[in-house]
């Protein structure tokens, strides 16, 4: 492409919120055969809301939803602010932390008011040695839904089951289906739950699931999918998104995401409005036929 059709393009995407940060990138995006994005904050508006809560036979759910928030407002998941939130909506007042650890991509884990609390997804728990098999049914249930099943446990007993639902943003599903209409393939990749990402993934037409990848795992799953489909773009939004971002052909990045993940993008999608995929693919396709 001419250097001047590609500032044409540029500034055409500047009009549109879609920022180009390196000119190559609005070349390079038609080639694109799969885009592969990150689940929370970039399909959904990241922003999860405590939606269930079961507890085990001789908890109270004030105590065990106390006890949670305590360790949960010392982790700065989404899943930890959905919990304090929770807490806080039922005015419970919490004990006190003594100790507090996170365990990336599985859980956290804390003392407080004197008691062991571990909260995370099955995998975790089945780490520890906890059985959450009577849960299995309930798990099941709220997952096909596209909720998150998270387990607590206290002093080593499993104490409940919680769910949390992160909302679709309102225009996932449209940009997918226009990515569809353009020809390529729309594949997911998150740390979260497999059946709760394959249900979301149901709802939104999604093709391919990748879940329960640790975040050191996204670079692994970017570089698979590219040698089975061809060029590949990654969408995401996180600070543990910036290696995936970097290792595809085109990383785009949500604007209202991480600065770390804007960084390490080719693209910036301004607004966070997903639409901007397929336009920036539309507008790659017109700047290489304009010059061709
Ligand atoms: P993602 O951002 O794609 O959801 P993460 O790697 O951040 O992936 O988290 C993966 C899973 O680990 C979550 O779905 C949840 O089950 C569990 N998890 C992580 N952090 C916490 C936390 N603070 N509280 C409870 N569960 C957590
Ligand atoms: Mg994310």
């Amino acid at each position: 492409a001419t250097p001047t059709s590609i500032m044409v393009g540029m500034g055409r995407g500047a009009q549109m919120g879609i920022f180009f940060r390196r000119g190559e990138a609005l070349q390079q995006f038609a080639e694109t055969r799969v885009v592969a994005f990150d689940k929370t904050g970039t399909l959904t508006l990241g922003k999860p809301a405590l939606t269930d809560l079961i507890t085990a036979e001789g908890w109270e759910r004030a105590d065990v939803l106390a006890h949670i928030a305590a360790v949960e407002g010392h982790s700065e998941h989404p899943i930890a602010q959905a919990l304090v939130a929770a807490a806080q909506a039922e005015s419970l007042s919490l004990p006190k932390v003594e100790q507090f650890q996170a365990e990336t991509g599985s859980g956290v884990w804390g003392v407080a008011g004197g008691r062991r609390v571990h909260i995370g997804a099955d995998r975790y728990m089945r780490k520890l040695g906890i059985d959450a098999q009577r849960f299995s049914d309930d798990a099941r249930r709220l997952a096909d839904e596209g909720k998150t099943p998270i387990y607590a446990a206290v002093d080593g007993r499993l104490a409940a089951m919680l769910a949390v639902a992160d909302p679709i943003k309102p225009t996932t599903s449209k940009a997918i289906a226009a990515l569809h209409g353009l020809g390529l393939k729309v594949a997911m990749i998150t740390g979260d739950d497999r059946r709760t990402a394959q249900a979301i993934a149901r709802q939104l037409g999604i093709d391919e699931v990748v879940a329960e990848v640790l975040p050191e795992g996204k670079v692994a799953e970017v570089e698979r999918l590219r040698s089975q489909h061809g060029a590949l773009a990654f969408v995401g939004d996180g600070i543990n998104d910036a290696p995936a971002l970097a290792a595809a052909d085109v990383g785009v990045a949500v604007g209202t995401g991480t600065d770390v993940a804007m960084e390490a993008a080719d693209v910036v999608l301004m607004s966070g409005d997903l639409m901007g995929v397929p336009g920036a693919l539309a507008l790659s396709r017109a700047t290489l036929r304009n010059i061709r």
